[in-house]
């Protein structure tokens, strides 16, 4: 076997891996072994490349040594990195992981486009543009990566809003595009090596300039936009090289974060462009007008006692769960439930916490089965039927204004119809208000009580009045 027919195979391999992989990522149960067949072919494609550059004409390459040096010792910095990073990251700091690994995806096929456009060879019209069109994709993915990165670590507290952002960035994208017409047409693909630098930092600059002005909360959305583009930066790169394990790599992640963008967004009822250019949740002004009745607090045991009494209770978790690192606890208290004989269930928003799947991943990390795990559509009119329906750290996902206030900024947004419920508990800290910045009409309801302080903590008084109940019988 030619070492070209391996490489052809084992792209070949990579690409069905990959595929494979994603059609498991579908579904919590098959998720995990879905990441691990991708990573299988992570693996089959980076040693076809390394064979790629290698191994096909050894004697073609005046520093073979040196060069494979180089590649053995970045493969080795990269893989610790990201071994050591990924074993410690909390579940809450998870965004922030994916944006700067995304944001490296982009820089890589920035990288890439930088090396054919300067290059040695003259680059037919045909290769030239996607390869520019692939480079401002590639590079505007990894800066605006780094700064959702930043915005999400809290490295960047502040929304930097400049005096007429908008047509800065305007300007700043005509300049680019100028930039590459003219190294189109005049370079042939031997850009000088000062034009390609400013060509890339004026695409670095406007990812920055773009994502600055974005709240931090919508940095999710943001960065699986930016997700998308690195895979199309990505295709387009390996058109340019002509390596088909690479278009149907960056196809795949860039129709994977296309289609969780718009999910996102849909979750949400807004727009992506909505995402992008309005300060949604940053004034908390709108909508929600005057909530008549008042909050009624409860004391944590009697909640839980009515709860060990119930037929039926309905578990709704939110960012605050996560927050609070309560899942533990709570599913030691539904441990409790289930064995004095109540029927329990977590109804999970598409969009509860910070990133799709969030509620999902941190009960399974405690060990709660996923048949548990009920989706909105599925569980939504079991609310009627629900003895109580337990609140915990969410808010606007179960804000009835979504169904009535056309004024609310999540009027539209689907919610869980906690409130349809014969009683509602609701554990929060205090009066903070949700994500959206609105207030909750829901906590004011005749049917619903706070039990406020930390999650973890109430939850610890829920299983200590359960068991208290029990050794008293
Ligand atoms: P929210 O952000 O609406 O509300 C969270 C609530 O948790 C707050 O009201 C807060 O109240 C409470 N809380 C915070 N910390 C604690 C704690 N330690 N213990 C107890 N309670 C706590 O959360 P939801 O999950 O309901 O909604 C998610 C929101 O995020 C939606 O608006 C969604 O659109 C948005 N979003 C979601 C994305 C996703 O992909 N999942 C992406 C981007 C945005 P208090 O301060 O009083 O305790």
């Amino acid at each position: 076997m030619t070492p070209g027919l391996i490489i052809e195979t084992a792209d070949f391999v990579a690409a069905l891996l990959f595929i494979l992989g994603l059609k498991r990522m579908s579904s919590p149960v098959t998720a995990r072994s879905g990441i691990v067949v991708a990573g299988w072919g992570v693996l089959v494609a980076t040693l076809a490349s390394f064979l790629y550059v290698f191994g096909v004409d050894p004697a073609a390459q005046p520093n073979l040594a040196v060069n494979l040096g180089l590649g053995i010792a970045a493969l080795g910095i990269g893989v610790a990195w990201a071994w050591v990073t990924g074993e410690k990251v909390p579940l809450t700091a998870m965004p922030q992981m994916v944006a700067i690994y995304n944001g490296m995806g982009g820089g890589a096929a920035g990288c890439i486009a930088a090396v054919e456009l300067s290059g040695n060879g003259a680059m037919p019209m045909g290769q030239m543009i996607p390869a520019i069109v692939g480079a401002v994709i590639g590079a505007v993915s990894f800066s605006g990566s780094l700064i959702a990165w930043a915005k999400l670590d809290g490295k960047i507290n502040k929304t930097i809003r400049l005096p007429g952002q908008q047509a800065i960035n305007s300007l700043l994208f005509a300049a680019i595009v100028g930039l590459g017409v003219y190294m189109l047409v005049a370079t042939g693909g031997q850009s000088p090596p000062a034009l390609t630098s400013i060509f890339f930092g004026a695409a670095l600059a406007l990812g920055v300039l773009v994502t600055l002005p974005i709240g931090g909360a919508d940095m999710p959305v943001v960065i699986s936009l930016y997700n998308a583009c690195t895979g199309l930066a990505v295709a387009i790169e390996g058109y340019v090289l002509d390596k088909p394990v690479l278009v149907i790599a960056g196809v795949v992640v860039g129709a994977a974060g296309t289609l969780l963008t718009l999910l996102m967004a849909r979750a949400m009822n807004r727009s992506v462009a909505n995402v992008l250019f309005s300060r949604f949740g940053e004034t908390g002004t709108a909508g929600a007008g005057e909530i008549q009745g008042s909050m009624k607090p409860v004391e944590a045991g009697d909640a839980a006692i009515s709860m060990r009494y119930a037929g039926k209770v309905l578990i709704i978790p939110g960012y605050g769960l996560a927050v609070a690192q309560a899942q533990y606890k709570l599913y030691e208290f539904v441990k409790l439930l289930q064995a004095a004989g109540v029927e329990v269930a977590f109804a999970i928003h598409p969009v509860a916490g910070r990133m799709p799947g969030h509620m999902d991943v941190l009960l399974a990390e405690a060990g709660v089965p996923y048949d548990l795990m009920k989706e909105l559509d599925e569980v939504n009119d079991e609310f009627r039927s629900t003895d109580v329906a337990l609140v915990i750290g969410a808010n606007d996902v179960v804000n009835p204004a979504a169904r009535t206030d056309k004024s609310s900024p999540i009027y539209g947004m689907p919610i869980l119809n906690a409130d349809h419920a014969h009683q509602v508990y609701v554990i929060k800290r205090g009066q903070g208000k949700g994500y959206s910045g609105v207030e909750n009409e829901l906590f004011y309801a005749d049917n619903c009580n706070m039990v406020y302080g930390d999650a973890q903590a109430v939850l610890v008084k829920f299983i200590a009045a359960i068991k208290e109940l029990g050794a008293a019988a």
